[in-house]
């Protein structure tokens, strides 16, 4: 029983998860052994006048006995030293493909990179990340060390009735581009209702949903899958501004409904600052019903049913 302030709810509206099995003839890679991966192409998801640039990398990992499934990652060490003299320490990147890659060859993987700075408070200097400039700046056919393939429970359910909540902030994208792309062009179907909630500062960083690259957003045809974009920057009057936890709550009925139902599993993807917002829709839905939201959530993370990876 899930304890809330004045009433209970029964076990059988919660439900432990049971997710996708990571393949037991995978090869895991470790830092001080990686794979050499190789870079067979590398192109910028966002458009050119957009404020960040972010470049979808599709590295070759045939011959390395690496059988990925969709929510993991890998880790990258980027080539070079720290100023200590020792190597760089890898950094994770979500997978953007399903299980086969994106040419249904399962020998390669597609990563998601966005260049990133930071400013230095005293110089105002930019400093540029180590491991995502050395990424955005490879070229076709250069090698990168590879770790991995990583993590064993921001995987999709093994039940395709299972509603799933997935809501992301800009490169948090890849982990469910992975899983619409094995559900409809890998599996096929998905007999739950999908709902997508992304956030982006502009329509030209929709990472796979843009113009450009309309690569989510043409599974919206099938009727168990809609996806939401919330701007967070607008440039013209028919844009309405917002954040991913306002597109969140214009649907928090449906998804509140998903959530009572029992039979669902929220992924949530993208910057660390986006929890907090996301956590209020909920808590404030959980408070009208003067249910115990931190309770809720405490049983939902046990059951697999809620999961997290932000960074
Ligand atoms: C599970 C997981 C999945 C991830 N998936 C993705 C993904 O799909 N796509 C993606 O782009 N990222 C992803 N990340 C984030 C990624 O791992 C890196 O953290 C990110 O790319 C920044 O790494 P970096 O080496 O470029 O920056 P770092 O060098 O690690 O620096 C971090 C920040 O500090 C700044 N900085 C560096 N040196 C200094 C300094 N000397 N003084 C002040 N500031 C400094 C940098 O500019 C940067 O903003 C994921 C992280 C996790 C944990």
């Amino acid at each position: 029983m899930i304890g809330f302030k004045n009433r209970k709810i029964s076990a059988s509206q919660t439900m432990q998860i049971k997710k996708y099995s990571i393949p037991e003839s995978t090869l895991v890679y470790k830092p001080n052994s990686p794979f050499m991966a190789r870079v067979i192409s590398t192109t910028e998801l966002t458009e050119a006048d957009s404020c960040d640039e972010v470049r979808n990398i599709i590295l070759d990992v045939s011959g390395s006995g690496i059988h990925y499934i969709e929510g993991q990652s890998v880790g990258i060490i980027p080539r070079g030293e720290r100023e200590t003299g020792k190597p760089h320490k890898a950094r994770l990147y979500s997978i953007a493909s399903a299980r086969t890659g994106d040419d249904g060859s399962s020998t390669t993987a597609t990563i998601c990179v966005k260049r990133v700075f930071s400013k230095d408070k005293s110089t105002g200097v930019r400093i540029p990340g180590v491991a995502s400039n050395y990424l955005c700046d490879l070229n076709p056919g250069d090698s990168v060390a590879l770790i991995g393939p990583n993590g064993r429970r921001f995987l999709l359910p093994d039940d395709d009735s299972t509603d799933l909540i997935l809501i992301a902030v800009g490169t948090g994208i890849a982990p469910f581009r992975a899983f619409i792309r094995h559900i409809f062009l890998e599996k096929g179907f998905w007999n739950g209702r999908i709902r997508l909630f992304y956030g982006i500062k502009n329509a030209m960083e929709a990472l796979f949903l843009n113009n450009k690259n309309d690569d989510i957003g043409q599974y919206m045809t099938q009727e168990t899958f809609e996806a939401f974009r919330a701007l967070s920057r607008v440039h013209n009057e028919d844009e309405e501004k917002g954040y991913v936890q306002h597109k969140l709550a214009e649907h928090k009925q449906e998804v509140w409904d998903m959530i009572c139902a029992g039979n669902f599993a929220v992924y949530i993807c993208g910057l660390k600052g986006m929890e907090k917002g996301v956590d209020e829709v909920f808590s404030t839905l959980a408070e009208q019903q003067e249910l115990d939201w931190p309770a809720m959530k405490t049983e939902f993370i046990k059951n697999g049913q809620w999961n997290t990876e932000v960074y």
